[in-house]
């Protein structure tokens, strides 16, 4: 096995990478940190949960310098995202001095203006946000030599593909295009095609769609005894932090107030609540002042919290990408973790799709007897 050693980075990032307390590098990180060194164009594809954030972070901040101006660009699909993958550059920039800016809808623009002005090297933001800032001319991306496309089809889901290439056309074209991405549909082939040059592409464990990690199990369960159903599923579970996941904003309202209702330390994350709601949301199940998450889909894309033992389809997704992101909440860095689906006997479809794509069977399990739960 390798090691961060045997890179060729500065002490300063090496040592930041110890503290943070990874041992060696994933097996994307092997393969892409030192071809991004080289300043190599590299699409990377590897399942969630497996570092792709410190794998463009780290020779990212290698080749950031000392100029107060914006040299690296990274875009992400969620507000939750930008200040997450910020938070870790953050991390490994703790011995080097570098700006780093998360940028995102739902903040005062006047504030990231303010912040923009006093200068930053590394600016994290969703597209529509970036955009707004690019047409009000208070960022400028002249000096950008690296942009990352984090997470592109989360992205190319949530239909930020013409906010991307608009930005992608006002880079200097001489810049360093690295796109990082789950999955790889058409439409990010062609995007790539479109605007990297020559890229290499990285591809992890191909097939193996969902991390061996992450231990699934489906429960049958009855539309009208769905409530009930879920809390005897969490309380005959140990559960550390959960996360579960409905269809719609009115769902996970609606669902929330049922589960506080009955006593449990939840809370709900969806696309109507404000910037900063959505924020001390975030922070409480962060700090396990909460123990359940109820979130849509957009809510809770590419949240990486620690310590998430369960994730949860209250509502099974419709599609099989989803179910492959929702459960990638779990099990990460190797950790173990649970997934539980409830389905109802209408949704059977949607199990059966879901089985196609990651390949497996997810075994069924008998719901636990009132006596069984604790
Ligand atoms: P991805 O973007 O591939 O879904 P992340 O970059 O969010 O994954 O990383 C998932 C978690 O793994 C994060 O908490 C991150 O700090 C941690 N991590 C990343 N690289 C390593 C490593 N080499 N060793 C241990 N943990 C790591
Ligand atoms: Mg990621």
């Amino acid at each position: 096995m390798m090691k961060f050693e045997e890179f060729q980075i500065s002490d300063d990032i090496k040592k930041a990478i110890k503290d943070m307390g990874f041992e060696a590098p994933s097996p994307i990180q092997e393969k892409v940190i030192p071809e991004i060194l080289k300043k190599q164009d590299v699409i990377g594809q590897a399942q969630t949960g497996t570092g792709k954030t410190a794998a463009f972070g780290i020779p990212l901040l290698e080749h950031v310098t000392k100029d107060r101006n914006v040299q690296s660009l990274i875009l992400t699909p969620t507000r939750e995202l930008a200040i997450q993958v910020a938070g870790e550059l953050q991390k490994l920039s703790k011995y080097k001095n570098v700006h780093i800016l998360p940028i995102y809808g739902g903040q005062s623009i006047g504030h990231q203006i303010k912040a923009l002005k006093r200068g930053t090297q590394v600016v994290v933001g969703t597209p529509g946000r970036i955009l707004d800032h690019l047409n009000r001319k208070t960022l400028q991306l002249r000096n950008v030599h690296t942009l990352i496309l984090d997470e592109a089809d989360e992205m190319l889901d949530m239909g930020f593909i013409e906010d991307i290439e608009k930005i992608l056309q006002q880079v200097n074209s001489e810049r360093q295009t690295l796109l990082f991405s789950a999955t790889m549909p058409p439409p990010i082939r062609k995007l790539s095609n479109k605007y990297m040059n020559r890229p290499k592409q990285v591809t992890i464990s191909k097939g193996e769609v969902t991390a061996p990690s992450i231990n699934q199990v489906y429960y049958k369960v009855l539309e009208k005894n769905k409530l009930d159903s879920l809390c005897r599923v969490i309380d005959s579970e140990t559960i550390e932090l959960g996360i579960i996941f409905c269809r719609t904003k009115k769902g996970v309202a609606e669902l929330t107030e049922a589960l506080q209702a009955r006593g449990y330390m939840a809370d709900g994350l969806h696309g109507d609540l404000t910037q900063s709601q959505r924020d001390i949301v975030m922070k409480k199940f962060r700090d396990s002042s909460i123990e359940f998450l109820i979130a849509t889909d957009v809510a809770a894309r590419g949240i990486d919290v620690e310590n998430v033992s369960h994730v949860i389809n209250y509502d099974i997704p419709q599609d099989p990408e989803s179910y492959v992101h929702r459960i990638g909440r779990t099990g990460r860095a190797g950790r173990e973790g649970i997934a539980v689906t409830l389905v109802t006997p209408r949704e059977m479809k949607h199990l059966r799709s879901i089985e196609a794509e990651i390949k497996m069977n997810i075994p069924s399990e008998k719901l636990p007897s009132v006596e069984e739960v604790v």
